[in-house]
């Protein structure tokens, strides 16, 4: 039967001779080292890396392109209280037209599917949610937004917003967030949790937590989030995001709470760029780069992956809605740099990803969906090192983005 779509002469993972992958109804029907007759569609991949699509697992699109106010001391605390004053504004037009702005970067970059935190609390109330909300429904066939409740001004002590996240679960949102050091002790913390897991359990939806995004030592709600997850049995669909306290635990502590980490099979999503823009800003000298431990993480066995968490905006000026860019940040600042450890970070943002958000049917299988991207680079090491241009972004086996950007130099240039 005839393929829908053919992509000749291309690189997957795992193989080094070059592969014809045939795509029939959204999904690949075949992988094969020979050439398959050309499809209805055909792209030459010419040696280039074909990979599933890239993952976000952690944003916040409501606030993207939110230039002003400007955070002068670029500290955590004045992002969150510059965006408090400004919450109520935000109109379910205006989120959808930033968020809109930021999927099709994202896009365009290889990225099909995002999870995005969405403030739940007394100021935002369900206001920024609907326009969150209508984002995923404007992109619903064609790029993935999984939402999540996210109660930014803590749950132990404010009753409206418990109220309002079981509100949130009920209107749409895809899964439980949290934010337990923002609390104002670790009694406290405790006590989010069991709110978050008592939601949880009731909406049969996963977890996901702002756990210690700060530089205190004090914090280490990670702890207590593994423990729990393990008593209630929610092993595999709990993440922690940020875990940036964990560099400044000592090393003794660090061992614990990393082994029962792995043990309640979490995932740590590491926002690299943000952390190390926020963190560390207290510090004169030997300044802290305030991110998770990930090569300790990787070394035990969890699964790690890591977020753009924030572009353009109070919390992060830069930004670009690269998932590239993110991983590369990522091997930097957790020096991983041997060829496995390259492998670990390049599939931070796929399989690592794809794990923690429970992604089926994600690879380049015969059976897979044809969510792929094919890179201008011949291998996952170049793809990391260049980020080149992703030539063709594909979703359930159609063209969705097609780069043509390409540098002419001009024959005076000795090669
Ligand atoms: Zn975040």
């Amino acid at each position: 039967m005839e393929m829908d779509l053919t992509i000749h002469n291309a690189v997957i993972d795992g193989t080094e001779k070059e592969v014809t992958v045939g795509i029939r109804g959204g999904r690949i029907a075949a992988v094969s080292p020979e050439s398959l007759p050309a499809g209805r569609d055909k792209i030459d991949a010419g040696g280039r890396l074909l990979s599933p699509a890239l993952i976000d697992p952690h944003f916040h699109l409501e606030n993207a392109f939110l230039e002003q106010p400007v955070n002068r001391s670029g500290t955590l605390k004045e992002a969150i209280d510059l965006y408090a004053g400004i919450k109520p504004n935000l109109t379910t037009d205006d989120i959808v037209t930033r968020a809109s702005r930021a999927i099709r970067m994202a896009m365009a970059n290889g990225t099909l599917w995002l999870r995005s935190h969405v403030d739940i609390d007394h100021i935002a109330r369900l206001q920024l949610l609907e326009g969150v909300l209508a984002t995923r429904e404007k992109y619903r066939d064609i790029f993935t937004v999984q939402v999540v409740a996210f109660p930014q001004w803590g749950l132990a002590a404010n009753p409206e917003a418990v109220d309002l996240m079981w509100q949130a679960m009920e209107r749409g949102a895809d899964v439980v967030g949290g934010m337990p050091h923002g609390e104002k002790d670790m009694d406290a913390a405790a006590r989010q949790i069991e709110i978050a897991f008592e939601i949880a359990l009731a909406s049969d939806a996963d977890i996901d937590m702002h756990c210690d995004e700060t530089d205190d030592p004090y914090w280490h709600s990670l702890e207590l989030l593994a423990e729990k997850t393990i008593d209630a049995g929610y092993q595999g669909r709990v993440a922690a995001s940020h875990c940036c306290a964990m560099a400044a635990w000592d090393d003794k502590m660090a061992a614990r709470i990393i082994e029962k980490v792995a043990r309640a099979g979490i995932t740590v999503i590491t926002n690299t760029p943000v952390n190390l823009h926020i963190q560390g800003r207290g510090d004169t000298r030997l300044v802290r780069r305030g991110i998770a431990r990930v090569k300790e993480l990787l070394e035990a066995g969890v699964n790690v992956s890591c977020g753009q968490d924030d572009m353009d905006n109070m919390f992060y000026p830069f930004g670009k809605m690269d998932m590239l860019e993110v991983a590369n940040f990522a091997a930097h600042t957790a020096h991983l740099s041997s060829p496995e450890e390259i492998r670990a970070a390049f599939d931070m943002p796929r399989y690592a990803a794809a794990r923690a958000l429970r992604l089926p049917d994600y690879g380049v299988e015969e059976g897979d969906r044809a969510n792929l991207v094919l890179f201008n680079a011949k291998s996952v090491e170049e793809a990391l090192r260049l980020q080149p241009a992703r030539r063709y972004v594909i979703r359930d086996g159609k063209i969705l983005v097609e780069n043509r950007r390409e540098t002419i130099f001009s024959d005076r240039i000795p090669g």
